[in-house]
């Protein structure tokens, strides 16, 4: 084992305890094998920027430019988690920010479709999902409030910025079965972590799961 080994072990080990100390809220006491093994592929030093290179392993969400963040690895091993992914699964995430969630689900599913709104970013992470070796991402600079209905229906939706309002086109494009996490704001700077699960007769329901911070989703204006 290298360094780096050694300090996503250690971070594995404190996702691990973060599960089981929020298990009773999330329903998700223990980190599952495929999403351990996930974030053991993904090199995370690599999606942020050099100053943070240092911190890149530790269990903190950090700056990427733009005013945006990578999310904690907790909340992207949670998120990751709750969609009960299988590698059949087709799924759509909305904030592409560096790609970091992205290689996370290009690990356990056939294919990622991403969708991010701010030019730079949308075109820094597809250089480097491409130089990282990751094949399996079509990703576009859009607003993903509008999701993909070229590629639609999708078995899961990830949202990684706190809605106002869950996006109706995001419903829409959920599959029957499917599953969304989504940040959705509760009160000024307070969002709830949402997982909306769609029947197989198009019935939503709809749980709450966690506190979370996150940026805010723009865009939504047709
Ligand atoms: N999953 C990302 C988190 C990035 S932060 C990561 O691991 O790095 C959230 C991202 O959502 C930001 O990059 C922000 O620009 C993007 N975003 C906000 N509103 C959006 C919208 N309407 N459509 C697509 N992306 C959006």
């Amino acid at each position: 084992m290298d360094g780096t080994d050694l300090k996503v072990e250690k971070l594995l080990k404190q996702i691990a305890a973060d599960f089981k100390q929020t298990g009773h809220l999330t329903g998700c006491s223990a980190l599952k094998q495929d999403v351990a093994n996930a974030l053991r592929h993904v090199p995370r030093h690599e999606f942020v920027p050099l100053s943070s290179k240092d911190c890149a392993y530790i269990n903190a969400p950090l700056p990427i430019g733009k005013g945006q963040t990578i999310s904690q690895p907790f909340i992207v091993a949670l998120m990751t988690q709750l969609l009960n992914l299988n590698p059949a699964s087709k799924v759509l995430e909305i904030g592409t920010g560096c790609g970091y969630q992205t290689a996370v689900l290009a690990a356990l599913v056939k294919t990622v479709y991403s969708i991010e709104i701010i030019p730079e970013l949308a075109r820094k992470s597809k250089e480097r999902l491409a130089s990282l070796g990751v094949q399996n991402v079509k990703s576009q600079c859009s607003d993903g409030q509008l999701g993909w209905p070229e590629y639609a229906p999708f078995d899961a939706i990830m949202v990684t910025a706190a809605a106002a309002a869950i996006p109706s086109a995001l419903i829409e494009q959920l599959n029957e079965r499917g599953k969304m996490v989504i940040p959705v704001s509760c009160a000024p700077d307070r969002e709830e972590l949402m997982l909306i699960r769609k029947d197989e007769i198009g019935r939503l329901h709809t749980q709450p799961i966690i506190p979370v911070r996150f940026v805010p989703l723009t865009g939504g204006h047709r």
